[in-house]
């Protein structure tokens, strides 16, 4: 083997192992990805048990103490969520249709989604009720 031989052959065995690691550098980065693609499915499953006995709560399905509890938490924090919602809205001046939920100026006497009149803080002195 002349010297040029083995310079070329060593040259490409370095290539061939740069080569090597970096497919199995590709290959992990594939394999992490595909982790997280099946930890993500795992959680939403998770999620799905869990949403499946708030809802077992909701229905007054007997439970756990303890799962009694979280769903009682998840209650506070949707009454939160609310409070916040409705925050937000007397910010931008706005409000909820109280039936179909629609945005709508504070000042709007009818949904324009649903019909619902607006009677919420203000009564009526009439009375009527177009329902
Ligand atoms: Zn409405």
């Amino acid at each position: 083997m002349s010297v040029l031989d083995s310079i070329t052959k060593k040259v490409t065995d370095t290539a061939k192992a740069a080569a090597k690691i970096s497919g199995s550098v590709v290959e992990i980065t594939k394999l992490n990805m595909s982790i997280n693609a099946e930890e993500e499915k795992v959680r939403k499953l998770y999620m799905e048990i869990g949403k499946q006995v708030y809802e077992d709560y909701i229905d007054g399905k007997p439970l756990d103490e303890e799962l009694m509890r979280k769903c009682i938490k998840i209650d506070e924090i949707f009454d939160n969520i609310n409070e916040m919602k409705e925050k937000i809205l007397e910010l931008k001046n706005v409000k909820a249709c109280p039936n179909c939920g629609t945005i709508l100026a504070i000042d709007m006497e009818y949904c324009h989604k649903c019909g619902r009149k607006q009677d919420d803080d203000t009564v009526d002195a009439e009375g009527e009720k177009d329902e």
